[in-house]
């Protein structure tokens, strides 16, 4: 944008604070990175805006965040700076939201994404069924697609795969058979992840860093590397980042994305384990959280092999963990 139209535009946004004060500027972006204290926001220029929180308009906690990565938000522009102001906020599609340590309620690590990647081997490290059930929950709560990435597929036998496989397919998740030396998978995961928002996710060494400098080994960005950056005060600890991607969308790498809990209601875990759904309404009891209750539909599923043993383990550890 020329320097003109910023200005034309900021004046028009003064004039408009001046007559109607409640009014919100009509410059929006997209926050494309935060710090605990800054947001950086994508207005379309050749590099994003370092923005703050014009702080009488939210009443932000320190430890709660109100605006997270992939936020579309209201900004008045600094014209002297290569900052601004962050105005309002516009309303979200999607969100993937944790329970925070802190005691705050939800910490919302990535907002408006499409889909959640959720990166897993087989092998080194071994499938670790629990993180994943965990983040096809709050993939589910926050209405994100899901992709599973079977990563490290030569480190396995085919005996290893199938069963993953078709057991997560016929949930109604994407899955995916990836290996690195092997180039497995690469044409379908590009394709699959052009022009949409993507999260990265899984658990450390299951080869996500690895597999998106293998698909884009020209693109310069090294994923995996805002985790392993240490924290050197308030512009540094880095909370999450979004990469536009050499084809069109995007990545975005959280680290608070590799060992989390998803934000959900006790009492409507069941209705995120999509092979229970069948089930619910059928036990004795209403409310029932099958795992002691007598008479309980969704147990007598597990006996009868049509809900897996691991995937009520799952929601068991899960519902406990609660
Ligand atoms: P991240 O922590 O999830 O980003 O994992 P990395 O990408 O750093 O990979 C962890 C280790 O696994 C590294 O030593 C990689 O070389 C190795 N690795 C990654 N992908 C593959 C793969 O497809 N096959 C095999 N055999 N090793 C892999
Ligand atoms: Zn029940």
């Amino acid at each position: 944008m020329n320097i003109e139209r910023k200005v034309k535009i900021s004046s028009s946004i003064r004039k408009t604070e001046q007559k109607l004060p409640q009014k919100k500027s009509p410059q929006t972006g997209t926050v494309v990175r935060r710090t605990k204290s800054f947001y950086y926001v994508d207005v379309g220029e050749a590099t994003p805006r370092l923005c703050r929180i014009r702080g009488s308009l939210f009443k932000v906690s320190r430890h709660q965040n109100k605006i997270a990565v992939g936020d579309e938000v209201e900004i008045d522009l600094d014209l002297e700076e290569d900052s601004g102001w962050i105005l309002g906020i516009l309303p979200r599609r999607t969100k993937l939201s944790r329970r925070s340590a802190l005691g705050v309620p939800e910490q919302i690590l990535v907002s408006n994404a499409d889909t959640l990647l959720i990166v897993a081997s087989l092998r080194d490290p071994p499938f670790r069924e629990g993180l994943v059930d965990r983040f096809l929950v709050a993939a589910s709560c926050g209405g994100l697609e899901t992709l599973l990435i079977l990563s490290k597929a030569d480190l396995s036998t085919v005996s290893e795969i199938k069963p993953i496989k078709e057991l997560y397919s016929s949930l109604g998740c994407n899955v995916l058979v990836t290996s690195v030396p092997e180039s497995r998978g690469f044409d379908s995961l590009r394709q699959l992840i052009s022009c949409r928002t993507s999260v990265l996710s899984g658990h450390s060494g299951v080869g996500k860093s690895s597999l998106i400098a293998a698909l884009f080994p020209d693109w310069g960005v090294r994923i995996g590397q805002v985790s392993k950056k240490s924290g050197k005060g308030l512009h540094t600890t880095i909370m999450a980042e979004m990469y536009p991607l050499p084809q069109g969308g995007y990545i975005v790498d959280t680290p608070g994305i590799r060992e989390f809990a998803p934000l959900v209601k006790l009492e409507e875990l069941d209705k995120h384990f999509v092979e229970f759904l069948p089930f619910l309404g059928q036990c004795k009891f209403k409310g029932c959280s099958h795992r002691h209750e007598p008479h309980c539909a969704v147990k007598e599923a597990v006996t009868t092999r049509k809900i897996t043993d691991q995937r009520y383990s799952s929601y068991c550890n899960l519902y406990d963990s609660l």
